[in-house]
């Protein structure tokens, strides 16, 4: 059902919102939330009746964009015949779930522990590992973004982290590669590949191995930049994990269930991680879902000792009717496969010519429908268009390009100097072509911030 707009209604909506809604990551004062009435495939519109075409995915989420009537049917359905149940059973909507995700996660990552989101997710990855290896530290990457519950945040190495880091014990940072920022200096992918990896072999010896019970890496760093790892690099850090016994966990939260154009962006570098985290894109985001696909070796270690963790709702039977729908259409409508098309001959080379075209865009990278757009005041010295963390008047050129963008039709991801085009990954030519023409736009206000 389409809602008609309504100005009256969408002002009321507001009107709540502002008096008693507190909103997540925001002061909740300078913040001016969009009403919104409705949305559809790629699209969501206002009540005065406008349409954005959300080049953001949710919070790059809606995989197989909103209100899929296969998805919605699918939620109905369960809601009629079994709305809830309580984890320590076997329901059918659950197990279906855990072996269709099973089915598609790479190596024998075989048993699927379930949760409400990613964070937590990563929360109960980090309790597998420090109980299957008896050891206290986890590693984990500078520019991550892991959630925000207490372990995700302090595993998280992005500035977010800062006002609510209580220095967790057994935390340490390391840097992971990317070449157009390099933490090493390298002057290219093998040079930024061969030094991030001795980088992470010196933690390690110098944290002390028996310390360490896991590595985790987000497979893409997603929030962080969508920086794709150098070939060599997952492979390499594997190694390593194996050569110590440190359990490797893949944080595939943002790049599993068909963004970057295959299942997971493990799949991309021929990596079996012990552990994965997943979230968002298992079911789009229509019923809060997550988990941990865990390999035999790690179950094994909790064959006959209970795993202490779990929350009620773990693996809610709505949320698992709705990825074994997301699952299924997936398959049927060839999602995964349109992400790595309209990846390869679209955005990826309409995004290259905006590069050309635009100052303001410093670096282009990504994979499907997984991109980001660096923006820089100067491509030589590539200082970004503002400065890392800005807020308030320092941050007005991305306020300019996204104020841009959002007349135009278009809502973009924009994270401090970046913006991502991460649309469904059923995204069609049309609407993916659609986007760049309003990005051209936007990126010619950027432009006039360049030196
Ligand atoms: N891990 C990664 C890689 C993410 O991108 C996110 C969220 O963006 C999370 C974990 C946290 O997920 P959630 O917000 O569902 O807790």
């Amino acid at each position: 059902m389409t809602p008609q707009p309504n100005p009256q209604v969408g002002a009321a909506v507001k009107a709540a919102d502002r008096a008693h809604v507190f909103h997540s990551w925001s002061a909740q004062e300078l913040i001016d939330p969009l009403a919104v009435a409705g949305a559809e495939g790629s699209y969501f519109w206002d009540y005065e009746g406008k349409r954005y075409l959300d080049f953001t995915s949710g919070l790059v989420f809606t995989n197989i964009g909103y209100q899929h009537p296969k998805v919605v049917a699918a939620i109905q359905e369960q809601a009629a015949t079994l709305s809830t149940f309580a984890p320590a059973f076997a329901i059918e909507a659950r197990s279906e779930a855990a072996r269709l995700i099973a089915e598609r996660t790479p190596g024998d990552l075989d048993k699927i522990f379930f949760t409400n989101g990613g964070a937590e997710a990563v929360e109960n990855a980090t309790r597998m590992a420090r109980l299957h290896t008896g050891r206290p530290k986890i590693l984990s990457a500078y520019r991550s973004y892991h959630g925000a519950t207490s372990t995700a945040i302090n595993l998280t190495g992005d500035p977010r982290r800062w006002p609510n880091d209580i220095g967790a014990a057994g935390v340490v940072h390391f840097w992971a590669p990317f070449l157009y920022r390099s933490p090493f200096h390298a002057e290219n992918e093998r040079q930024e590949c061969e030094r991030a990896l001795q980088h992470l072999e010196d933690t390690i010896a110098f944290e002390g191995p028996a310390t360490i019970a896991a590595v985790i890496l987000e497979t893409i760093p997603g929030t962080a930049g969508i920086m794709t790892p150098p070939p060599g690099y997952l492979a390499g850090v594997r190694e390593i994990c194996d050569r110590y016994g440190i359990v490797f966990v893949l944080d595939e939260v943002m790049a599993g269930f068909g963004r970057t154009g295959k299942w997971f962006a493990a799949d991309h570098y021929d990596v079996t991680p012990d552990l994965m985290t997943f979230a968002k894109g298992v079911n789009s985001g229509y019923v809060p879902l997550g988990g941990v696909a865990i390999s035999s070796e790690i179950a094994e270690t909790f064959a006959r000792r209970p795993y202490p963790g779990g929350l009620t709702y773990s693996g809610h039977p709505l949320a698992c009717a709705a990825a074994v729908a997301t699952i299924n259409v997936m398959e049927e409508e060839g999602i995964v496969e349109q992400a790595a098309r309209i990846g390869e001959t679209v955005l990826g080379p309409g995004l290259r010519e905006l590069a050309e075209r635009h100052p303001s865009v410093g670096e282009v990278r990504g994979t499907g429908v997984f991109w980001a757009l660096e923006l820089v005041k100067d491509r030589e010295t590539r200082e970004p268009l503002v400065p890392y963390n800005a807020a308030g008047t320092d941050n007005a050129p991305m306020a300019a390009f996204g104020a841009t963008a959002k007349a135009h039709g278009l809502w973009p991801f924009i994270n401090m100097n970046r913006t991502h085009v991460v649309p469904p990954c059923n995204v069609t030519e049309g609407e993916a072509k659609e986007g760049l023409a309003v990005l051209d736009m936007a990126l010619s206000i950027a432009d006039e911030h360049t030196v």
